[in-house]
């Protein structure tokens, strides 16, 4: 679809959503947009937990990517798989760097330390961006309450000719907390470890108390984001075809 027509469609349904709750937005969307068309990409973070519980709720067959970036949490691999199999999810597709850019680019594993930007853009950026091909639309757990880039998103943003969707971007904090509570969800466990915001090992660490729930991210360089949802394309894209490992998952 052109650039204008779908501003225009994020416009008309950031109208048609607003005050509307999460799971009205997602069911919203999966009714009226094409099968197979859209997917929600999940980290399966600190916060990951809710929006994955709504679409248990809504539709538990919805694609749902996880960058694998081969640099992430032991603990994040596993409460995939363990929070996957209890919610029924029935489409989890791991997508992977492709092992021939990582044997070019970062043979040691070490890229973070001297070029942060190049390395998510080779581990996660390219990879989501190729597992995105054939996708017109993808949810994301975005808030405003994170900051940054974050502050003033909307509902539906376009984003490189798809629509993004995100529908706790109006959420707080405190939200997110009373949702996992009354739900009885589980949380990734590394929160009881201090962590607030869970990304790949090398620019995660832990907060201490009254510190930005993000503040453990890249702490003390100026980088916030991954490059995933900011406007740049990624020079590694497109990079291969994502694993799905949906046995591995289930
Ligand atoms: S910003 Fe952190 S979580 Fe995101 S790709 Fe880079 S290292 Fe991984």
């Amino acid at each position: 679809m052109p650039h204008n027509d779908l501003n225009l469609m994020a416009k008309t349904l950031n109208a048609q959503y607003r005050g509307n709750a999460a799971i009205a937005i997602l069911e919203g969307i999966l009714r009226d947009t094409a099968p197979n068309k859209t997917a929600l990409v999940s980290s399966f973070g600190a916060q990951s937990v809710v929006l994955l519980h709504m679409v248990s709720m809504v539709d538990r067959t919805l694609p749902i990517l996880f960058i694998d970036t081969q640099m992430l949490f032991r603990e994040t691999r596993n409460y995939q798989t363990a929070l996957c199999a209890s919610l029924g999810l029935e489409n989890i597709r791991i997508v992977t760097p492709r092992n021939a850019m990582i044997a070019m680019h970062d043979p040691l594993n070490d890229l973070h330390q001297f070029d942060p930007d190049k390395y998510c853009d080779l581990r996660k950026s390219a990879p989501l961006e190729h597992a995105l091909q054939g996708f017109g639309n993808w949810i994301s757990g975005r808030k405003r309450f994170q900051g940054g880039h974050r502050t003033l998103i909307e509902h539906f943003e376009v984003d490189n000719l798809r629509l993004k969707i995100n529908p706790l971007a109006h959420w707080g904090q405190q939200e997110i907390a009373t949702y996992i509570e009354e739900n009885r969800l589980p949380k990734h466990p590394l929160i009881a470890k201090g962590y607030a915001s869970i990304g790949c090992a090398p620019c995660t660490s832990p907060i201490s108390a009254g510190e930005d729930p993000r503040a453990g991210r890249w702490r003390n360089h100026a980088k916030t984001e991954c490059g995933i949802h900011l406007p740049s394309p990624a020079p590694f894209a497109p990079s291969q075809t994502p694993q799905n490992r949906e046995k591995a998952s289930a």
